[in-house]
């Protein structure tokens, strides 16, 4: 006997993921430069030069103990650096102990969701949002609670979550910059949040935990992201360094549990409980010493902003309606029919591979990744007119 809900999971690829396989397959078959792959979030930005001399500066020293295990929270040394960085960047009393290395965000999410939920508590996610998200939460045994995001800002609707929120609320997952829409949350607006969990915490006599998933922090356009444990006390930050250095393949990144909320330390040992539970111990360990070396390291946004005009600019002049994203390296299409499935299935006979949005929780748009070459969004164009003008041949 198998667990069925597990082998559902397995046979059931993310539709991200289910885009990218075919693309794969597909450039193998007609050749890579037919195929314009806007399906997955993989920079095309190359990992900053520092990665590279740490990696190289870290082979010298004692491979027995630069390859061994750490403690399961992650190296001290790494957990501390991680915290002055957090105390010096948004001036936040941050310690290491409430910092836990991870493989990515998407460990860091698994083992916060854990270590703050029991079995039949709700967590609230703000739609569209990160497919994931449903599947760890289900995982923890929990109930995904989908809130939809203002239109056209995409800013948290703060009194649809205060009505979505009740006695199972255990968790709020934001993420800014956003996937998939691209929204960089203001300021008020992660303050009127922050007023209005307080309040329901007041009113349920329960403690209600904001997850912050940024593995985008860095790539923006311009705006401010505020630091969202300085707004509200009783965060926690899911960190990933897969963007912001350009190493997804690497699996690294942090959790940080709030000092600012009331007894951090017993939320930390949880985490701690959750990522053995899960068997998320010790992240990988040359991984926690090169990202060690580049705390401070800008990320390059530079190629990403050229290729959202490109992109933006180029489909706005087809006549396609889209959002304008302030960060992240994704743009949130309208689908030319309801059906977002089915557009993106015709896409596909243009060679178009972009991601339908049902699984973020809302129909009828589409998302595609712009870390992708500068050629292949010039190249993709024809494609694009020839999609839409195959639904204008049909009117
Ligand atoms: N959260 C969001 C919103 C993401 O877009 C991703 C990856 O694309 C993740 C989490 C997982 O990232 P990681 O590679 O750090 O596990």
């Amino acid at each position: 006997m198998i667990n069925e809900s597990m082998y559902a999971l397995g046979a059931a690829p993310s539709a991200i993921r289910e885009l990218f396989a075919y693309g794969l397959a597909r450039k193998a078959e007609i050749g890579a430069d037919k195929v314009f792959d806007f399906s997955i979030g993989n920079p095309s930005v190359p990992a900053p030069a520092i990665v590279r001399d740490t990696v190289l500066e870290l082979m010298d020293e004692d491979p027995v103990s630069l390859h061994g295990y750490s403690p399961a929270a992650g190296d001290p040394r790494v957990r501390e650096a991680v915290a002055q960085s957090i105390r010096d960047k948004y001036g936040v009393p941050a310690q290491a102990a409430q910092v836990y290395m991870t493989a990515g965000a998407a460990a860091g999410l698994a083992i916060s969701i854990s270590a703050v939920t029991v079995p039949g508590d709700e967590v609230v996610v703000i739609a569209p949002y990160f497919p994931e998200y449903r599947t760890w939460i289900e995982a923890a045994g929990c109930t995904i609670v989908e809130v939809p995001a203002q239109v056209p800002s995409f800013q948290i609707d703060v009194a649809a979550v205060a009505a979505a929120v009740g006695p199972r609320t255990s968790a709020v997952i934001v993420n800014s910059p956003n996937n998939p829409v691209g929204a960089v949350y203001t300021r008020e607006n992660l303050e009127a949040l922050a007023n209005t969990l307080r309040e329901k915490e007041a009113e349920l006599g329960r403690e209600i935990y904001l997850i912050s998933d940024e593995p985008y922090r860095e790539i923006t356009y311009g705006k401010e992201v505020p630091y969202i444990p300085a707004i509200y006390a009783r965060t926690i930050v899911c960190y990933s360094y897969s963007k912001s250095l350009s190493l997804p393949g690497e699996r690294i990144g942090y959790i940080y549990v709030s000092d600012l909320m009331d007894d951090p330390a017993r939320v930390s040992t949880a985490v701690a409980g959750a990522g053995r539970a899960l068997g998320y111990v010790c992240a990988p360990v040359l991984l926690q010493r090169v990202v060690q070396k580049c705390l401070y390291e800008p990320s390059d946004v530079e190629a990403y902003a050229a290729n959202r005009e490109l992109l933006a600019g180029g489909l706005a002049k087809l006549g396609y309606e889209y959002v304008e994203p302030d960060g992240a390296f994704y743009l949130w299409v309208k689908a030319l029919e309801e059906d977002a499935q089915a557009f993106s299935d015709r896409a596909k006979r243009f060679e178009l591979l972009i991601v339908p949005s049902d699984s973020f929780g809302v129909g009828g748009w589409v998302r595609l990744s712009y870390c992708i070459a500068r050629e292949t969004i010039e190249a993709a164009m024809p494609a694009f007119a020839a999609l839409k003008e195959s639904y204008e041949a049909e009117k």
